[in-house]
């Protein structure tokens, strides 16, 4: 299904489902619509054919709540309250209008999204503790809005409807459970393909570091929206699903209970997962009614000691563990266990022994199921299967454009002041940087060489002064809109998208080759194709640049040190940028990597990219500047060629001292 038609990316991984996950889930896939497909047929118990759609519908929720809370980072207390919106959509289009299926889904889908939208513009100005407040408030107000609406809602009395006819003909218990795994398995897909597309990357990355995000071009804000909206029309999709399922909606379905169980749900079954999405939603649905009955609750129960012991064994057999930290989940199971037996009545236990077993998870499984059962398998988070796809494709040469043609100054700050408070740590700055040199910026700690750089990027505004980059002035622009100009940059602190691939870090920086939508992503257009192909070579290349080829699949995190650094520096360049600001690149190196450092900025010199050079390393500076300024307590106290700036006396004074020489 993903065959790449340009020769030379055709050992490059391609996106999808089944072309990079092997043969191995394509069995399980499979498997897994068959048993979907004869599960309402060989169970003939309505009950339980309704529990699992549930759980259907549930993971729907799941799927698009983990875009927002595994992937951007973000907490929502809305969902319960976009479901509501969902289900109410689907309801109300029946009730009033007698409206088919085929209206009432994709009115369900687009009218949650539009709600999601209206949720996320204001409140994701704010995050953390404000942003779990504004999205709890908001699903309060939709219930009541549920409520009071009467002439639309039929309000506390709820809206009674009929299962969806579907060409006339009225569907069954079995064949809406169809429809219902149907959804799910186009939900699955949908969210697969949009998480592994540059999109995806874009919500992941703002997890990981929302100030790189911005400076590789990737706007925060419009990503987190984006990925509430995508995470809403899902919701409202499972809503009209419940609504036809249960028959039956009223405005309590949707309360604060349903928004916390979505959130333990996505936590509990392991957060970047569909399977553990599946997971948690099956846990929801199943465990409530397993406390329900005592029965039940002493086989759980002890199941879950025996499967605890067990991989526990299976654990310090791998020496993945320790006893000491497998000893209290073993016993407190096993004590589970024990105590349902000793039980008599299940009824006045329920409630604590469900936040038992939920403060259980939370603490000792904090990337949930999935992520510990990853962890126990060795299987990293990030699946890293393609390993031969290094494919020969651009030369080096090809990497970035030579710019020879355009003027002298590219760069150029006037009397810049920034001001925190009484701090001038930046005071009456004036900055010129020519095209094609390599521009050294140099001073004591503290003397206002990264605050430089951060306003140039946008990170802060300058109290004053102006600054014009290739003819354009930088002042007043977003750091994402000034980095998509051509000004890219490394942090002082590594700033990687720890949980993503050396490699797809390096393709975060090339977000801006993407011009494909989400229906290019969903349906694998040859518009995504083709830029997926490409971004993919691109990136391989700019590794191979920075010599780090063989890291490719990598967690970023799990880098050395100084693979961090250029690893940096290759996103970086992903940007393709005119200017590449690098602040205090060989701080921490060791000598042989230093060496390696000063080759690739040379390399990337010869390629026409300008550089501003933040560095302590003097030889690194004299051998490699063209240019030095010396900031000395937010003040310009020299500039010029090196050789006359280190024999300066101010400087001597100020910053080199006895040191230098
Ligand atoms: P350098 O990179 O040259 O070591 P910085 O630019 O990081 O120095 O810092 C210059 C001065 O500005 C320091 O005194 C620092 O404490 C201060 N500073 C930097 N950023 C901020 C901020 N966001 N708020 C307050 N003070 C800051
Ligand atoms: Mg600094």
């Amino acid at each position: 299904m993903n065959t790449v038609t340009n020769p030379s990316a055709a050992s490059v991984p391609t996106p999808g489902l089944l072309a990079s996950a092997g043969r191995g889930p394509l069995l399980l896939g499979v498997l897994a619509i068959a048993a979907l497909a004869v599960f309402p047929l060989a169970v003939h118990n309505p009950y339980y054919v309704h529990l699992v759609e549930t759980i259907l519908i549930y993971a729907i929720v799941l799927f698009g709540l983990d875009i927002v809370v595994g992937y951007t980072g973000q907490v929502s207390l809305g969902h319960a309250g976009l479901f509501g919106i969902g289900a109410y959509t689907a309801g109300v289009l029946v009730f009033k209008l007698g409206a088919p299926l085929w209206l009432t889904l994709p009115a369900a889908i687009a009218v949650t999204a539009g709600f999601g939208a209206l949720l996320a513009l204001p409140a994701l100005r704010v995050s953390g503790p404000y942003l779990a407040m504004v999205t709890l408030a908001f699903g309060t107000i939709i219930q009541i809005l549920i409520n009071e609406m009467s002439f639309l809602t039929e309000g506390p009395l709820g809206i009674k409807l009929a299962k969806p006819q579907v060409f006339g003909h009225r569907l069954g218990e079995t064949e809406f459970f169809w429809l219902v795994s149907v959804m799910l398995l186009l939900a699955l897909l949908f969210v697969h393909r949009v998480l592994r597309s540059h999109l995806g990357r874009a919500f992941e990355a703002l997890r990981g570091s929302p100030v790189a995000s911005d400076c590789m071009g990737v706007s925060v804000y419009r990503y987190k929206v984006y990925a509430f909206v995508i995470s809403a029309g899902l919701a409202g999709l499972a809503g009209a699903l419940y609504a036809y399922s249960e028959q039956y909606i009223s405005p309590n379905t949707y309360n604060f209970e349903l928004t916390v169980l979505f959130l333990l749900a996505v936590i509990m079954g392991g957060r970047k997962s569909r399977t553990g999405a599946l997971l948690g939603a099956a846990i929801i649905v199943l465990l409530p009614k397993l406390l329900d009955d005592l029965e039940w609750f002493r086989i759980g129960a002890v199941t879950l000691a025996v499967l605890m012991a067990l991989g526990a064994a299976v654990l310090l057999a791998r020496r993945r563990t320790t006893v000491q930290r497998v000893a209290i989940p073993v016993a407190g199971s096993i004590a589970l266990a024990a105590v349902s037996f000793a039980l008599q009545s299940m009824t006045d236990w329920r409630l604590s022994v469900f936040g038992l077993i939920t403060l259980f998870v939370v603490y000792y499984l904090q990337d949930g199921i999935v992520g510990f059962i990853r962890k126990a398998l060795g299987k990293p988070m990030l699946a890293a299967a393609n390993n031969a796809a290094a494919s020969p494709s651009q030369p080096e040469d090809a990497l970035v454009r030579a710019r020879a043609d355009a003027p002298a100054e590219l760069l150029s700050a006037q009397q810049v002041l920034m001001q925190f408070g009484g701090l001038k740590a930046l005071n009456q700055v004036d900055l010129r940087v020519m095209r094609g040199t390599v521009h050294g910026l140099i001073g004591p700690n503290g003397s206002g060489k990264s605050t430089m750089m951060n306003v140039l990027t946008g990170i802060y505004q300058p109290t004053a002064g102006d600054i014009t980059f290739a003819g354009t002035p930088v002042n007043g622009r977003t750091p994402s809109d000034i980095a998509l100009s051509g000004i890219a940059r490394t942090f002082q602190n590594v700033q990687l998208f720890g949980e993503m691939s050396a490699l797809n870090n390096v393709m975060v920086g090339l977000h801006h080759t993407f011009a494909s939508h989400m229906l290019d992503v969903a349906l694998h257009l040859p518009r995504y194709r083709r830029e997926h192909a490409q971004a993919t070579a691109r990136a391989l290349a700019l590794l191979r640049f920075v010599g780090l080829a063989d890291l490719a699949y990598e967690e970023a995190r799990n880098l050395p040190y100084g693979k961090q650094r250029l690893l940096e520096i290759a996103r970086a360049l992903a940007l393709d940028p005119q200017l590449l600001l690098l602040d205090e690149p060989a701080a921490g190196l060791t000598a042989p990597d230093i060496k390696e450092l000063v080759a690739i900025i040379a390399k990337i010199r010869a390629h026409g990219i300008t550089l501003i050079l933040i560095e302590h390393h003097m030889d690194v500076v004299m051998a490699i500047c063209d240019t030095v300024s010396v900031l000395d307590f937010g003040q310009k106290i020299a500039d010029g060629p090196p050789a006359a700036v280190r024999s300066d006396p101010k400087v001597i004074e100020a910053y080199l001292g006895g040191e230098a020489t």
